[in-house]
């Protein structure tokens, strides 16, 4: 199947072949016909599946195409104002009249797709998309809307307040799109989401994408959408079968330390993502490692837009080697040259891995993830087992062995076969995996220590009872 068999404007076509695009993912052959035809939809499918593309293509392209009616002949805010100036009025703020809206959880993931959609529309120079989001200084706001943009992408809590100013009016809105709706709720937003949909004429397309489409994601999919057209894809993409995982035990905080830098020194990195529980520890870890040589910088929703671009672009550029990040901040981030996740903390939520471990092999490259996990955090892995129906491998590398995992291979409670529900539920002891004891990766010896000083394990890892950014999003989320 080529772009072309999918109907797409030539304008399009051509900006894709630019990006390197030979032909449409899974996900993008399904959804772009059915969406041009102006088919709701209720898509699941997971982050590097080319969902982006599935919703923009197909969008763009009625925009291009005029199937959306335009609005050439009407003035932007900017020259209602200067008509009103000569008309001797006093200028008042028009508002935007979008006629498509697309919201995401974080800011990442809107600069991201608003990137991609400049990309994709490249010579399609009429259309504007603006992306508006919390962090960003307001003045710049209203700047971007007075533009009149045809695409907006938004993180919920700043449109709101838009909304509620006037500054944004919807009565044109031809597309509303919702990406990453699972997330979005997790992270607290469903009233904001149905605040915004109300807003919406009922006439419009809605496209929700969703790492999931059951329970309360499926249920608010179900009540947004009109006759949808549901797509799951469970392709290799959404079960990261391009990403080799493992999970090394470490018997404490100066181990976990000494194993995190041995494994960052792997030939075989280019870029690598390390994920904390913790916005400190973030800072923390990135500090240590850029003192032990490494070209690290943290990321987290403490930090104020500016340095947290400014960080993203450095890590595209390959000036960062080793980002140190939270899973908010950390969400969407696209970067090619990221071969390898290393879960410094487990996520709270078994999504979350899957997430974070994304943040690898993107655009069908191979990627490895690795967790750093302490023995009294087998359960929590076992759960994100469940979740995601593999098993990851323990390894262990020579002169980093644990004390502990000697005793009680997990190996030893596996059965062939693969992972069945209930498989890991009664195991007591360690017993839940298939790892081959003595297994070796990574073949450099051991690089030297950083001599961080030693914490109480207890209170780095999952159980610890400093606010995590899992948690600290829903008081201060990331707006
Ligand atoms: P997404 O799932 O939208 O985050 O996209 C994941 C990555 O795949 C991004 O880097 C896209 O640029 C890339 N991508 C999307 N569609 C295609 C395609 N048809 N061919 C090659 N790469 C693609």
């Amino acid at each position: 199947m080529s772009f072309e068999a999918l109907g797409l404007h030539a304008n399009l076509i051509r900006a894709l072949t630019d990006s390197g695009y030979t032909k449409p993912t899974p996900v993008q052959e399904q959804a772009v016909p059915a969406a041009i035809n102006g088919r709701d939809l209720m898509v699941s499918s997971q982050t590097g599946s080319g969902k982006t593309a599935a919703f923009m293509l197909p969008a763009l392209h009625k925009l291009i195409s005029a199937d959306v009616v335009t609005y050439d002949n009407s003035k932007t805010p900017n020259q209602e104002r200067q008509s009103a100036r000569s008309r001797g009025d006093r200028p008042r703020f028009v508002a935007a009249k979008p006629k498509m809206l697309v919201l995401t959880p974080t800011r990442e993931l809107a600069l991201q797709v608003t990137t991609a959609t400049d990309k994709y529309s490249a010579y399609s120079r009429r259309i504007k998309a603006v992306s508006i989001l919390g962090g960003m200084p307001y003045p710049k706001q209203m700047q971007l809307l007075s533009r009149n943009p045809e695409i907006l992408v938004a993180t919920p809590g700043r449109l709101i307040d838009h909304m509620d100013s006037g500054k944004i009016d919807f009565s044109e809105l031809q597309m509303l799109v919702l990406d990453e709706a699972d997330r979005m709720l997790d992270m607290g937003f469903i009233d904001d989401i149905e605040k915004i949909v109300a807003a919406t004429p009922a006439t419009r397309q809605t496209m929700l994408f969703s790492a999931t489409l059951d329970g309360v994601v499926g249920n608010m999919a179900k009540r947004i959408t009109t006759d949808p057209m549901v797509i799951q894809i469970a392709g290799s993409a959404s079960k990261h079968e391009n990403i080799q995982q493992k999970v090394h035990f470490v018997d404490d905080l100066s181990h976990k330390n000494r194993m995190l830098d041995h494994l960052l020194r792997d030939e075989s990195m280019d870029q690598a993502v390390v994920f904390t529980a913790t916005k400190r520890d973030a800072d923390t870890i990135a500090d240590r490692l850029n003192i032990a040589g490494f070209a690290a910088a943290a990321l987290h929703g403490d930090m104020h837009q500016g340095a947290r671009n400014r960080t993203l672009d450095g890590l595209r550029r390959g000036q960062i080697r080793v980002l140190v990040a939270t899973d908010v901040a950390a969400r969407g981030i696209d970067v090619p040259g990221i071969t390898h996740v290393f879960n410094y903390d487990l996520p709270k939520f078994p999504e979350d891995y899957v997430h974070r471990i994304g943040r690898t092999g993107r655009a069908g490259r191979k990627g490895l993830a690795v967790s750093l996990v302490n023995h009294a955090e087998g359960m929590h892995v076992k759960r994100i087992e469940r979740f995601t129906k593999q098993l990851i491998p323990v390894d262990i590398i020579e002169g980093f062995e644990p004390k502990k995992t000697a005793s009680a291979p997990r190996s030893a409670a596996r059965k062939p076969g693969g992972w069945k529900p209930g498989d890991n539920r009664k195991s007591g002891g360690g017993g839940f995996s298939n790892s081959k004891p003595g297994q070796r990766s990574f073949s450099k010896p051991a690089g030297a220590g950083t001599g961080a000083a030693p914490r109480k394990e207890g209170s780095g890892g999952y159980k610890g009872n400093r606010s995590s950014e899992g948690s600290a999003r829903r008081s201060f989320g990331d707006y």
